[in-house]
């Protein structure tokens, strides 16, 4: 499971992970949706989860409703180097138009693109 479709299952389940004021990472719902399946992906993912809402709270801020969909950058990262994610400048995920952070926090914010 990746970042964040756990970040989306959570939501489904009316359950949430969030940063708090200091950054870390905390879950808002109740104990018994946190399945044995999700814990794992939790567990798995713990590093790369607080970069992600972070990076989907900038991008979500970015995406005007009936407009055309922005690139999605982090600020100062427009006009990134090409082979670079195009979002931050950081390395690409392999065969990923993003890297993983930027990628997943993207998904969660837009949805998985039509070609997959
Ligand atoms: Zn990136």
């Amino acid at each position: 499971m990746r970042p964040a479709d756990l970040l989306a299952t959570l939501v489904n389940r009316g359950a949430a992970l969030a940063l708090d004021s200091d950054g870390r990472l905390r879950y808002h719902g109740l104990p018994e949706v946190l399945t044995p399946d999700l814990r794992q992906a939790l567990r798995e993912h713990l590093a790369t989860l607080p970069e992600v809402l972070r990076r989907a709270e900038v991008f979500r801020a970015q995406v005007r409703p009936g407009q055309p969909l922005p690139l999605l950058c982090l600020p100062g990262a427009r006009g990134a180097p090409s082979g670079r994610c195009p979002s931050c400048g950081g390395d690409l995920a392999e065969g990923s138009y993003r890297c993983e952070p930027c990628g997943e926090a993207a998904r969660l914010v837009v949805g998985e693109p039509p070609w997959g």
